[in-house]
């Protein structure tokens, strides 16, 4: 990985932009990079995803204080020991909560506009909505249910039971948005943690070049000829089985050759 962009040297993003952090807060937790992000307007909503483990004392307030605007609770299950046994580390999800409830009342002090939302991700039968509601709509402002799944095949051969669309052939990532590392290299959803499936560097070209590039027309195009499970990163990937679109009509409009014979209309008329 390069050196860290500055948000200073990204190209003006689209309005409705999101700046996503999407990985455990830890000690280096980048709350700089999201001030300087603020300062600088890049994205419309500047958002962090955590498991809450380290929501708490200095990290949380420098959270509070960055200029993020989203934060997004995985809560892994709704008891301890459903929590332990998901998740194989020390915290409890007793411990997960405390530390939200804390947040919300410093932001809630502060007066700080900041959503926070609360999503179960489980698999767990024993994890019920009902539950997960009686513990999390008081404190967070939204909160949302999905089923636990691997990262761009990254753990294939995790025993998870899948729910949602497990026969899907396209995954509609690609075509809804762009994901910019903190080294500015530009992939296309937020699992591809390798970067298999870079389509530019944000140091060099605009985001709105990248977005009508060939590498994400090339890549839209490996999706909508059927063949995701050519790329590393996409072939056992599960992360888009819950999600509700549905592109695979689309497959027998696209040519098999590549970019050069993507059909544009095709995939801009969705
Ligand atoms: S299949 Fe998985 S890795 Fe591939 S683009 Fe979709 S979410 Fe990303």
């Amino acid at each position: 990985m390069g050196p860290p962009a500055s948000a200073a040297t990204f190209h003006p993003p689209p309005r409705d932009s999101v700046l996503s952090y999407r990985r455990a807060v830890v000690k280096s937790t980048p709350t700089s990079m999201i001030a300087q992000c603020a300062r600088n307007g890049v994205g419309s909503r500047l958002e962090v995803t955590t498991n809450g483990s380290r929501l708490k004392g200095d990290t949380a307030q420098q959270l509070l204080e960055s200029g993020l605007t989203y934060l997004r609770l995985s809560v892994y299950s709704t008891s301890d020991n459903g929590y332990r046994e998901a998740t194989g580390s020390r915290f409890l999800a007793t411990e997960i909560r405390d530390n939200l409830l804390a947040f919300r009342s410093m932001r809630d002090a502060a007066g700080i506009r900041l959503h926070i939302h609360a999503e179960l991700v489980s698999n767990n039968l024993r994890d019920t909505p009902e539950e997960f509601r009686s513990q999390y709509a008081e404190i967070a402002d939204t909160i949302g249910i999905k089923s636990l799944h691997n990262w761009g095949s990254a753990d294939a051969n995790q025993r998870l039971v899948q729910f949602g669309h497990s026969d899907r052939l396209v995954c509609p990532l690609p075509f809804y948005e762009l994901v910019v590392k903190a080294n500015g290299i530009v992939t296309v959803c937020c699992v591809d943690w390798n970067n298999k499936l870079a389509v530019g560097d944000a140091n060099i070209n605009s985001l709105i070049d990248i977005w009508n590039g060939e590498g994400l027309r090339a890549l839209q195009a490996v999706h909508l000829s059927g063949r995701r499970n050519t790329l590393d990163s996409c072939a056992s990937c599960t992360a888009f089985h819950g999600h509700p679109d549905n592109l695979d009509m689309l497959v027998t409009r696209v040519p098999m050759n590549g970019p050069q014979d993507l059909d544009r209309t095709a995939v801009f008329s969705l």
